[in-house]
C-alpha cells in the first residue's frame, strides 16, 4: 500500500512527455491567462499549459472536469 502510492505521487510529479505542444492560453484549472514561459503538464499525450503545479496536478488528476472530449480547454470557451 505504502510503495503504491509512493509510485503514484512519482508518476504526477514527473514531467510526462506530450505528444503535441502545450498552446492553450487559458490555465484549464483556474482560467489565469498562461504564455509560452508557463510550465505545461501533459494529458493524452497533449500538452497543457498550466500556472503552477498545483493546477498541473489537478489537470491531471481530473482531466475530464477541464477539458472537453476533443481536448480543447473549456475555461477558454466561457464567454
Ligand atoms: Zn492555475
Amino acid at each position: 500500500m505504502f510503495h503504491a502510492t509512493l509510485l503514484c505521487l512519482a508518476v504526477l510529479a514527473a514531467p510526462a512527455p506530450a505528444d503535441k505542444p502545450a498552446v492553450n492560453v487559458k490555465d484549464p484549472v483556474c482560467g489565469m491567462a498562461v504564455s509560452a514561459k508557463s510550465q505545461s503538464v501533459a494529458v493524452g499525450g497533449q500538452g497543457y499549459r498550466v500556472c503552477n503545479k498545483h493546477c498541473g496536478e489537478a489537470l491531471q488528476k481530473d482531466p475530464d472536469k477541464f477539458l472537453d472530449k476533443d481536448g480543447s480547454v473549456k475555461a477558454e470557451k466561457k464567454k
